[in-house]
C-alpha cells in the first residue's frame, strides 16, 4: 500500500513516519519550502519526542521521503491523507476549510487509478460529504472513495499516541473504504488496538466531541479551584478526591492558565459553531469558551496584585511560552494573552522557555530572552510559571529569589506543594489552594480570578 500524507505538521509528520516505520511506502507533502529544506538535512522542524529516529530510520531505509510535488505523490497513491490545518476562520469561529478542500481538489487532479481520499484534519461534521462533491466536480471520471478518520495524539506524546492509540476511528460511507482502512490500521489491530468503524459523520463529530469534554474538564476544575481559593479547600486535595472515583479519573484535573495550544480553542469554537450552524446552539460549549477566554485576560490581573496592584514600572519573569510541556507549540497559549498585557500595563517582560522560544520570538515583541529560569528572574518583581515543565518542578526557589527585586512567584500550574513554598521563604500565589506570605509582607493571602459574570 503506497501512502501519500498531506501536510508536513505535527499531525502529518507523525503520521507519515509512523506509517513508514509500519513498512508502508509513505511520500510526506508540504509546500513550506522551510520545512521540506529541514526535513531533506535530517532535521525534524518541529520538537516532539521520539520522532527524530523514526524519521531518520525510515528515509535511510527509502520508505519515507518528502516532497512539495503534490502531482507526482498522489498520482502513485493508494491512500491520501489530508493533515492540513484547519484554523479558526474569522469571524463566527468555526473552522477554516480553505486547506482542506485546497487540497482536495489537487489531489482529484492528481489521482491516477482508485484512491482513498482521508480526512486526518479535524473537520465539521458534513466535510467528508463536502470533499466527496469536490473531488468529483474536478474529476468526474474519478475513482475514488473519501473516509474520515481523525486523529487524537497529543503534542509532547504524539509518536507513542499514535503506535499505541485508545482506539482508531475511521469513518466510512462505503465497504470499499472500509477494507483499505482495516488494511492500513492492520499493524495496529492485529496488536489489539479497538478499531471503530463508523459513519464519516460520526467520526467526525467523535473528534470534536472527545476534544471539547476534555476542555470542559478543565474549564471545571479551573472555576472549582476559584471557588476553594474563596472558602479555603486546596483544589489538589479536591482534584484527587474527585479522581479517584474511577468513574471520574485523574485527568485532565489540573488548574491551569486555562486550556490552549491548536486544538481545544479551536475545536470548542467550531463545535459551538456548528451547534448554531444547525439550529441547536450548544450552551455548555459557549460557556466552557466564554470561561475559558475570561481566564486567561485575568491572568494579568493576578499578577498585577501580586506586585502590590500595579505593573507599572514593574519587572516579571515569565517561565514558559509553550501551551503546555513537551512541545514547542505556542498557538493560542495563555502566554500570547498574558505578555502583551504586562506590557500594556507598564511591565517588562523577560522570558524563557526549554524548546519555545524560537515560534515565540516570532510572536512577541520586547520581550528579554533568558538562557534559563534563573537567569530571568533577576531583578524581577515576580517570577510567573505558565508551562509545566519538568525543568521548573525542581526549581531551587531560594537561588530563584536570591536574585529577584521583590522574591514573589505566581505558579499557574501549582508545581509547588505549599510546604516547599513556605520553606522558600517566597511569597508564593498558586491556583485553588491558599498563598504562602511570609511574615512581615503586605501582600494580600488570596488573590481571587476575577470570574465572568453568567
Ligand atoms: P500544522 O499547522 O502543524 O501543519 C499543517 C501543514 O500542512 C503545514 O506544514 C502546511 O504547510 C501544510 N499544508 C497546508 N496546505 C497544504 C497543501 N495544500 N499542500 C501541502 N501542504 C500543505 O497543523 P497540525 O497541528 O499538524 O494540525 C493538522 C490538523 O490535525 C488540524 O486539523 C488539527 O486540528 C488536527 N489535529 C492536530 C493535533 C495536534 O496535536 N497538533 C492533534 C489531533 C488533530
Amino acid at each position: 500500500m503506497k501512502i501519500t500524507v498531506i501536510g508536513a505538521g505535527y499531525v502529518g509528520l507523525v503520521s507519515a513516519a509512523c506509517f513508514s516505520d509500519f513498512g508502508y511506502e509513505v511520500t510526506c507533502v508540504d509546500r513550506d519550502p522551510r520545512k521540506l529544506a529541514a526535513l531533506e538535512s535530517g532535521k525534524i522542524p518541529i520538537y516532539e519526542q521520539g520522532l527524530e529516529p523514526i524519521v531518520a530510520a525510515n528515509r535511510a531505509a527509502g520508505r519515507l521521503t518528502f516532497t512539495d510535488n503534490l502531482k507526482d505523490a498522489v498520482a502513485q497513491a493508494d491512500v491520501v491523507l489530508i493533515a492540513v490545518g484547519t484554523p479558526t476562520r474569522e469571524g463566527e469561529g468555526g473552522a477554516d476549510l480553505s486547506y482542506v478542500f485546497a487540497a482536495g481538489e489537487e489531489i482529484a487532479r492528481a489521482m491516477k487509478g482508485f484512491t482513498v481520499i482521508i480526512t486526518k484534519s479535524t473537520v465539521p461534521v458534513g466535510t467528508a460529504a463536502k470533499l466527496r462533491e469536490v473531488i468529483a466536480k474536478a474529476r468526474p471520471d474519478g475513482d475514488f472513495e473519501v473516509a474520515s478518520n481523525p486523529e487524537f495524539m497529543r503534542e509532547g506524546s504524539a509518536v507513542e499516541d499514535f503506535l499505541r492509540p485508545d482506539r482508531v476511528v475511521v469513518g466510512v460511507n462505503s465497504e470499499r473504504a472500509e477494507k483499505v482502512l482495516r488494511q492500513l490500521y492492520r499493524p495496529l489491530t492485529t496488536r489489539n488496538v479497538p478499531l471503530l468503524v463508523t459513519s464519516c459523520e460520526a467520526a467526525e463529530v467523535i473528534k470534536y466531541a472527545a476534544n471539547t469534554f476534555l476542555a470542559t474538564r478543565i474549564a471545571f476544575v479551573n472555576e472549582l479551584a476559584d471557588l476553594c481559593e474563596t472558602v479555603g479547600a486546596d483544589i489538589e486535595d479536591v482534584a484527587r478526591g474527585m479522581g479517584l472515583d474511577k468513574r471520574i479519573g485523574l485527568q485532565f484535573l489540573s488548574p491551569g492558565p486555562g486550556f490552549g495550544g491548536s486544538c481545544f480553542p479551536k475545536d470548542t469554537r467550531a463545535l459551538a459553531h456548528t451547534a448554531r450552524q444547525h439550529g441547536r446552539p450548544f450552551s455548555l460549549v459557549e460557556r466552557v469558551i466564554a470561561a475559558n477566554e475570561a481566564r486567561k485576560l485575568a491572568l494579568a490581573d493576578r499578577v498585577e496584585q501580586a506586585v502590590d496592584g500595579t505593573l507599572s514600572g514593574k519587572r516579571i519573569a515569565i517561565l514558559g511560552i509553550a501551551f503546555k510541556a513537551e512541545t514547542d507549540d505556542i498557538r493560542d497559549a495563555a502566554a500570547l494573552t498574558l505578555i502583551p498585557e504586562l506590557q500594556k500595563r507598564g511591565a517588562s517582560v523577560a522570558a524563557f522557555d526549554p524548546v519555545a522560544m524560537d515560534n515565540a520570538r516570532q510572536a512577541l515583541t520586547a520581550v528579554q530572552w533568558c538562557a534559563d529560569a534563573y537567569s530571568a528572574a533577576i531583578g524581577a518583581d515576580a517570577a510567573v510559571i505558565l508551562t509545566e515543565w519538568n525543568v521548573f518542578r525542581g526549581l531551587d526557589l531560594q537561588r530563584l529569589a536570591r536574585d529577584m527585586r521583590q522574591p514573589v512567584l505566581v505558579d499557574f500550574r501549582n508545581l509547588f506543594s505549599i510546604a516547599d513554598a513556605a520553606n522558600s521563604g517566597m511569597t508564593y500565589h498558586s491556583i485553588g489552594r491558599t498563598s504562602v506570605i511570609p511574615a512581615g509582607s503586605q501582600t494580600a493571602d488570596v488573590i481571587p480570578f476575577k470570574s465572568e459574570a453568567v
